[in-house]
C-alpha cells in the first residue's frame, strides 16, 4: 500500500487520497462499535473515533509521520516493512522547507497547546486532559491486560539517537514509539546477565506487552509459541529494531524470548476475560471479542477446551 501520502502536506489532494485510503483498511480491519482508535497526536491512538471525527482529527493535524506499518489498524508487522524506507529518505530530504499551510498548522497547534515535537516530547497538556475528561481507561484497553496498559500509561525517560548517532533526551509513553521518526531508536542500555535496564527498559517492556495484544502480528489460534512461524518472529523483530537500539544477537534473543512469554501470558488473559464458563461453545463463538477475528476465535476456543480436558494448561 503507497503511504508516501503520510509525509505530503495536508492540503494536497494526495494526502486526502491517501488518508481515505487509511480509514477504509482501518475501519475494514479494527471497527468497535462504529469507531477506530484515532492516530492523531492528540488521541495518540488511545481515544476510538468515529470515521467523520478521525478524517477531520488527521486533517487538522498531520498523520504521525514514524506510523508507517499500521498495527493499531490492522496491519501486521509482518510483510510490509519495506514500505518505511522511502519515507525514512523522503524525511530527511525534507526536513528544510514547510509548506506555509503547515507552518500555520503549526502555529496554531502551538498557540492551543501543542509542541511541534509532540511525537518526541510528553505534553502535558494533553495528559492532563485524557486524564480529567476521558479517565486512563478507554474502551479499546480492555482487550489489553492492566498491567501492560498501566505501562503505556507512563511517561519514560529515555534516550533517543539517529542516524548521525546523535543522541538526545526524550520522553515518550509506549504508544508514541510507533510516532517517532524513521531513523530515531530508543536507546537501551543491557546489564552482564543481558536484561535490559533502566527506563529504555521499562518502555520496551510495555511495547513488547502491547506488539503481541495485536493478533494479526501473532495469531492466537497458533497452538503454541513454537508453532508461530519464525518469519512471523523475525520480521516482527525487525520492526521493533526500527525503533529501538537492539542491534546484537543476544538483544534480538531476549526480545523474542520475551515476545513468546507475553504471547502465552496474553492467551491466558484473553480466554480468562473474553471466555464465559458458564455459557456453551456456541455461545462464547457468537459473543466473540469484536477485536479477534471471528474464525480466530474459534480456532482460540476449540484448543482451550480441547486442552482442558486433557487438563494439560498451558
Ligand atoms: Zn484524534
Amino acid at each position: 500500500m503507497d503511504k508516501s501520502w503520510i509525509t505530503m502536506s495536508r492540503v494536497s489532494p494526495e494526502y486526502e487520497k491517501g488518508l481515505n485510503a487509511f480509514l477504509d483498511f482501518a475501519f475494514a480491519h479494527t471497527i468497535v462499535k462504529g469507531k477506530i482508535r484515532c492516530a492523531c497526536s492528540c488521541c495518540g491512538f488511545k481515544r476510538w473515533h468515529t470515521r467523520e471525527v478521525v478524517y477531520d482529527h488527521l486533517i487538522c493535524t498531520q498523520f504521525p509521520h514514524g506510523y508507517t506499518i499500521w498495527t493499531f489498524h490492522g496491519e501486521s508487522l509482518i510483510g510490509d516493512a519495506s514500505n518505511t524506507s522511502n519515507i525514512s529518505q523522503d524525511r530527511i530530504t525534507d526536513i528544510g522547507g514547510l509548506p506555509d499551510q503547515d507552518q500555520m498548522q503549526d502555529m496554531v497547534r502551538e498557540a492551543v497547546g501543542f509542541n511541534r515535537n509532540v511525537e518526541i516530547e510528553a505534553n502535558e497538556f494533553i495528559d492532563e486532559v485524557e486524564s480529567t475528561v476521558h479517565g486512563f481507561q478507554p474502551e479499546g484497553f480492555a482487550s489489553i491486560p492492566d498491567d501492560v496498559s498501566k505501562q503505556c500509561n507512563k511517561y519514560w525517560k529515555v534516550d533517543i539517537i539517529d542516524e548521525q548517532g546523535v543522541v538526545r533526551d526524550g520522553r515518550l509513553k509506549v504508544l508514541e514509539v510507533w510516532s517517532l521518526p524513521a531513523g530515531q531508536r530508543v536507546v537501551v542500555h543491557f546489564n552482564a546477565e543481558a536484561q535490559p535496564v533502566g527506563n529504555a527498559a521499562g518502555l520496551l517492556s510495555g511495547f513488547l506487552g502491547i506488539v503481541v495484544t495485536e493478533v494479526n502480528t501473532f495469531p492466537i489460534s497458533y497452538r503454541s509459541w513454537d508453532k508461530v512461524p519464525d518469519s512471523y518472529k523475525e520480521a516482527c523483530f525487525n520492526s521493533i529494531k526500527a525503533k529501538f537500539c537492539l542491534d546484537r544477537d543476544i538483544d534480538k534473543h531476549f526480545v523474542i524470548k520475551k515476545l513468546g512469554k507475553n504471547w502465552r501470558n496474553y492467551r491466558v488473559f484473553l480466554f480468562g476475560r473474553f471466555y464465559k464458563v458458564e455459557k456453551t461453545r456456541e455461545q462464547n463463538l457468537e459473543k466473540y471479542p469484536q477485536f479477534i477475528p471471528f474464525d480466530m476465535w474459534a480456532a482460540f476456543v476449540d484448543y482451550r477446551l480441547e486442552q482442558k480436558t486433557k487438563v494439560v494448561f498451558l
